[in-house]
């Protein structure tokens, strides 16, 4: 059952990442605890580069996949923009010595707060998504006597075939407007002084595979690019969004170099470049396929409750919780289980992972044939993107520290929170 990944390997029956056996992380650090690869971030950000080495490019990380300070502040020594949802977000990229000017912002929600911040940051540009929020950038600008940089996300209603929860490009979804619109509020933001037009926008969702999704996307962006030119509204760039798929149990990963020629081949015999000799910077957002392989969630066995009877199931209860990894309690998502000794025998037994925290939703993994037993330490792999980020305290349970590999290194770049971390704020009155 061992996938083959490029994040970990065995030896002699242990589980590696570079030099560093994860047992001896666990054993340092203790469980749960989130593990890291930084070889297999920085070869995803190349493989990627390079798909697009034919293009003037920026990769703007998707901050909210994994927000860590010490993979921001290396994402940003490899040449990496960012794309942030916040305020905070914005604060982690300052914080790290980031370049505001590579820079974009989006999200459906941007509050009077996190665009003055943004203005005076001197972002790159905002993803707007709403004509509200166009004419609250604009009002903010001229309050701050600034010229707000703008870009407007199109909604090109393409099923991009994935998870309802994750997809994001339909009509029916909260993200961005229609093209006819996004027509509209171009011509708008033309006229005013406190706005510079700098791209057109789309993120049609996430966990895309098929290239053909994010080619639809980009002929309605030349498209709209195109007829903007005719008005005489020429963009610098197109951004592209993230939603690049990855592997957590069958799924074919996206094959980055077809769709880095994809793009470059759409974009270079387009209308735009070829006729209306405009040649705008390609900007993608990814997040997940940065980080999601590179991480794994490492946990205990602290009880085996198995089943008393055929109508019963077999359970498994480790230490980590949904509280530290969400996305099977909240998208029934399956990550898979290795444990860091491999097994000397198969077995037929199945068991459902679960964690300590009162919520039946409260599981990691379910009818998995493991053959285990109390005190077993189990990777939960391919938790690098949405793992730490989405976690909470529910329950008061303090959060797993966050360990990178490099070579024979475990860095500590965030320890485990203490129950004093969670009281600190709080007040008997
Ligand atoms: C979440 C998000 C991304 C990143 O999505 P991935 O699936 O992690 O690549 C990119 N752009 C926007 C606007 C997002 O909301």
């Amino acid at each position: 059952m061992f996938t083959k990944s490029m994040t970990v390997s065995r030896k002699n029956g242990l589980l590696f990442i570079d030099d560093v056996a994860l047992e001896q992380v666990a054993a340092r650090f203790g469980t749960p605890v989130y593990i890291y690869s930084w070889s297999q971030i920085a070869d995803r950000f190349s493989a990627l580069k390079n798909a697009l080495s034919e293009l003037d490019s920026l990769i703007c990380y998707s901050v909210k996949a994994n927000s860590n300070l010490a993979i921001l502040h290396r994402l940003t020594k490899l040449g990496a923009g960012f794309d942030i949802v916040s305020g905070g977000e914005l604060e982690r990229v300052l914080q790290v010595g980031g370049n505001p000017a590579t820079v974009v912002f989006s999200g459906v929600g941007k509050s009077v707060e996190d665009i003055d911040f943004a203005i005076k940051a001197g972002i790159y540009c905002f993803n707007v998504e709403s004509k509200s929020e166009l004419l609250r950038i604009e009002d903010r600008a001229r309050l701050l006597q600034k010229v707000a940089p703008v870009s407007i996300r199109i909604n090109p209603n393409i099923d991009a075939g994935t998870h309802p929860y994750i997809s994001t490009g339909l009509n029916e979804n909260k993200f961005g407007v229609p093209e006819q619109m996004a027509f509209e509020l171009y011509k708008k933001a033309k006229t005013s002084s406190h706005l510079d037009i700098k791209g057109v926008d789309s993120h049609i969702g996430s966990q895309i595979s098929n290239i053909t999704a994010f080619g639809e996307a980009l002929d309605h962006e030349l498209k709209l690019a195109s007829r903007l030119a005719s008005e005489g509204i020429d963009i610098n760039h197109l951004d592209i969004g993230g939603g690049l798929g990855i592997r957590y149990d069958t799924e074919v990963p996206i094959n980055v170099t077809a769709y880095g020629k994809l793009i470059t081949q759409k974009l270079t015999s387009s209308r735009l470049s070829q006729i209306q000799g405009i040649n705008p910077k390609i900007i993608v957002e990814p997040g997940r396929y940065l980080v999601a392989e590179s991480g794994m969630l490492v946990t205990k066995v602290e009880y085996l409750k198995p089943a008393p009877g055929p109508e019963f199931k077999n359970f498994a209860i480790v230490d980590a919780a949904m509280n530290d990894l969400l996305r099977p309690a909240l998208y029934g998502a399956y990550h898979n289980i290795e444990p860091l000794i491999e097994e000397s025998e198969s077995t037929d037994e199945k068991w459902n992972l679960v964690g300590p925290i009162c919520e039946s939703a409260d599981f990691l993994a379910l009818n998995r044939s493991l053959s285990l037993s109390e005190g077993d330490l189990l990777a939960i792999m391919t938790t690098g993107a949405y793992g730490f980020t989405l976690s909470s305290n529910y329950n008061s349970r303090p959060r797993p520290p966050e360990i990178l590999i490099e070579g024979d290194q475990m860095l500590e770049i965030r320890s485990r929170e203490s129950i004093d971390d969670l009281l600190r704020r709080e007040k008997i009155v």
